[in-house]
């Protein structure tokens, strides 16, 4: 999606490994007008896909759920990161590592929000190793869910999450794929894409 890429060329910061910054539009101060015109594009992207719910992870997922939802008039639920584990049954919990914290999070869904009659689109700001999308896929299969696909603002495409989840069967659409990026120059070469 070129308006993506030519905003992350102009404001995106290439921080020392392999973090890219984003946080004047994507996950602090968030450009709605470009979230709107990235949920136009999953929709058009996954129009063909029956989606009923949108699941991302908090924090930083929750802003683009929420505008992308609007392009599929559905409800988004957001996977919650838990200080104690619940043991009374009522939620489906995994855990995901952080890429930008470096630890690991116990997640978890209430099970009145997700069950097996729900086709979910998975969506997220950014795809690195894929642990989140990982987790996020555990919750849905707890639930016996579908996966209809995951939908990325913008992919590591140098990290193996991407190759990963496809390699599973999955549909992951990425409005933006970072093929390399350097710290030092601050260049980022984008994935060409149809
Ligand atoms: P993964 O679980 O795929 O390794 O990492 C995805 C999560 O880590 C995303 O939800 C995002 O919040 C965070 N993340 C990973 N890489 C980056 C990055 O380069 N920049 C920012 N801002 N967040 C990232």
């Amino acid at each position: 999606m070129k308006l993506l890429e030519e905003r992350i060329r102009r404001d995106g910061v290439v921080k020392p490994g392999d973090v890219l910054k984003v946080d004047s539009f994507l996950n602090h101060q968030m450009d709605i007008e470009l979230f709107d015109a990235m949920g136009e594009e999953f929709a058009r992207l996954f129009a063909d896909r029956p989606v009923n719910k949108i699941l991302t992870v908090e924090a930083s997922g929750i802003g683009i759920a929420c505008i992308v939802a609007q392009h599929f008039h559905v409800p988004v639920v957001f996977a919650k990161k838990s200080q104690s584990i619940n043991l009374d049954g009522e939620m489906y919990t995994t855990q995901i590592r952080s890429y930008t914290h470096q630890r690991v999070y116990d997640v978890i869904v209430s099970k009145k929000f997700l069950g097996p009659l729900d086709h979910i689109l998975i969506i997220d700001d950014f795809l690195a190793n894929g642990c989140a999308v990982d987790g996020l896929i555990d919750l849905i299969h707890s639930a016996g869910a579908t996966v209809e696909g995951v939908g990325i603002a913008v992919e590591k495409g140098f990290q193996e999450g991407g190759r990963r989840i496809r390699a599973r069967g999955i549909r992951v659409e990425s409005l933006a794929i970072i093929e390399s990026m350097n710290a030092e120059t601050g260049e980022i070469v984008f994935r060409e894409q149809a």
